[in-house]
């Protein structure tokens, strides 16, 4: 097995292991799922991130999701730097909240009101306690291998990290605190029915990520999104939709606009921040309204709305909101799936891939299989996995550690990074341990 990291982050993480559980602040980042030791960054301009040893790597990753311009993006750098002298928080209203909040909600379809929190986590966890507020029922449904950050209620058969450590609920979290959650596979009409036969009259809300991210990348089978839709309306329960990862990386508009859904609330994160640590949830004035201080369900936070914050979302939405770079990730994207098509047919590993706009994952997994559940996805060699990944790092590519997370491109990958990547995925592919 490939160690990883040089001998800086080899010191840094010996070091940070004796602090902090892990040695990291977030359980994927220790490449527990890969092996090896985590690589310490140090600094990242556009598609490349430079590790404390000096080696590049073009990056896959993008800070799982926030660095759709690339690093270290000149317009959101300058925004941070000119509000940071003016004040890091005021904990009052200020300008800057206005302008991100009109911005978004003029991007994002059918979204009439919009609450800032400080990160994905806090925004679906907030979504839950407001469906569950407005309409007087308790129980929620989510689906097996969708990730809606580490609140209690829906750290139940969740993917990404607690996934990849092969412990699907976390130990702390009680019964009481997950019983309301009722966990169906994805993609499954028939178990969406049958739980709305039983429970009808108590289910709040059906809350999702559109396109699930955090168990590899599955993409909803045709009809999917809409029959929720219609099945929520029937049973007086909200769709939430969780943008978090999907919310202007896809479109500005997020899954919704692609697919043509128009959810109850949304949940976003990643994106909207620019990097910086920001959540964000929303819907329609009605339902938004129940939030305090103009209704009964309690949400606050004394970071929310941070100036910088706002700032960094403000001009990164501004670059996306100019329209091209849409198009140019698609470009990307397709060029990107086309090597990779051409180079698993010839190296002959056993790899599939999914895309979707500038979101693809390459899966380990018996040819020909088409991941359309949690379930299915758990069938990829893992193994294989690992070792793909030690090589692409060797060969100055770095892909998420663990086979259940999606790679990131940015509109900064262009053909010399992608030439970078084929060299280096050539090699992967045909690695042997
Ligand atoms: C990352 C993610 C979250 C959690 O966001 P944090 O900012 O890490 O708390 C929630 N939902 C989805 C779909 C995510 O990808």
């Amino acid at each position: 097995m490939k160690e990883g990291g040089g001998n800086r982050s080899r010191e840094l993480f010996a070091r940070a292991k004796k602090v902090t559980p892990g040695g990291v602040h977030s359980p994927v980042r220790a490449f527990r799922a890969v092996g090896g030791t985590p690589i310490f960054m140090a600094s990242a301009q556009g598609a490349r991130i430079q590790d404390v040893d000096g080696k590049e790597y073009i990056d896959y990753v993008g800070s799982w999701g926030p660095a759709i311009l690339g690093h270290a993006h000149p317009e959101v750098v300058d925004a941070v730097r000119c509000v940071a002298g003016k004040g890091l928080s005021f904990g009052t209203p200020h300008e800057g909240e206005v302008e991100l909040a009109e911005m978004i909600t003029r991007m994002v379809p059918g979204l009439e009101k919009i609450r800032f929190c400080n990160s994905g986590t806090e925004a679906t966890m907030s979504c839950v306690r407001l469906a569950r507020g407005c309409m007087g029922r308790t129980k929620i449904i989510k689906f097996a291998g969708c990730y809606h950050g580490h609140s209690d209620a829906l750290l139940v058969a969740a993917g990404s990290g607690a996934l990849t450590l092969g412990r699907p609920d976390s130990a702390g979290v009680t019964e009481g605190a997950a019983q309301d959650t009722l966990v169906l596979p994805f993609n499954d009409e028939t178990a969406v029915e049958a739980a709305f036969a039983e429970y009808g009259k108590e289910i709040a809300a059906v809350l999702l990520e559109p396109v699930p991210a955090n168990a590899g990348l599955i993409l909803p089978a045709k009809g999917y999104l809409h029959f929720l839709r219609e099945i929520t309306r029937k049973h007086h329960a909200l769709l939430i939709f969780d943008e978090v990862m999907t919310g202007f990386r896809l479109a500005p508009g997020g899954a919704q606009e692609i697919y043509g859904i128009r959810p109850d609330l949304s949940a976003f994160g990643k994106v909207i921040g620019g990097g910086m640590p920001v959540g964000a949830f929303g819907g329609r004035a009605e339902v938004m309204d129940f939030l305090a201080p103009d209704g009964p369900v309690y949400q606050a936070g004394t970071l929310s709305g941070n100036p910088m914050a706002m700032a960094a979302g403000l001009a990164q939405l501004k670059v996306l909101a100019r329209g091209d770079v849409y198009k140019k990730l698609e470009k990307t994207g397709k060029a990107l799936e086309v090597m990779l098509a051409q180079e698993i047919k010839d190296s002959g590993a056993p790899a599939t891939w999914v895309r979707i706009g500038s979101m693809f994952c390459l899966f380990f997994c018996p040819a020909g299989l088409v991941i359309r559940n949690l379930q299915e996805a758990r069938r990829c060699d893992t193994q294989a996995y690992s070792l793909f990944f030690h090589s692409l790092l060797d060969g100055g590519v770095y892909f998420p550690p663990s086979q259940f997370e999606t790679c990131f491109l940015s509109a900064a990958h262009g053909d010399g990074e992608l030439e970078l990547t084929r060299t280096a995925l050539r090699q992967a592919l045909r690695h042997k341990a």
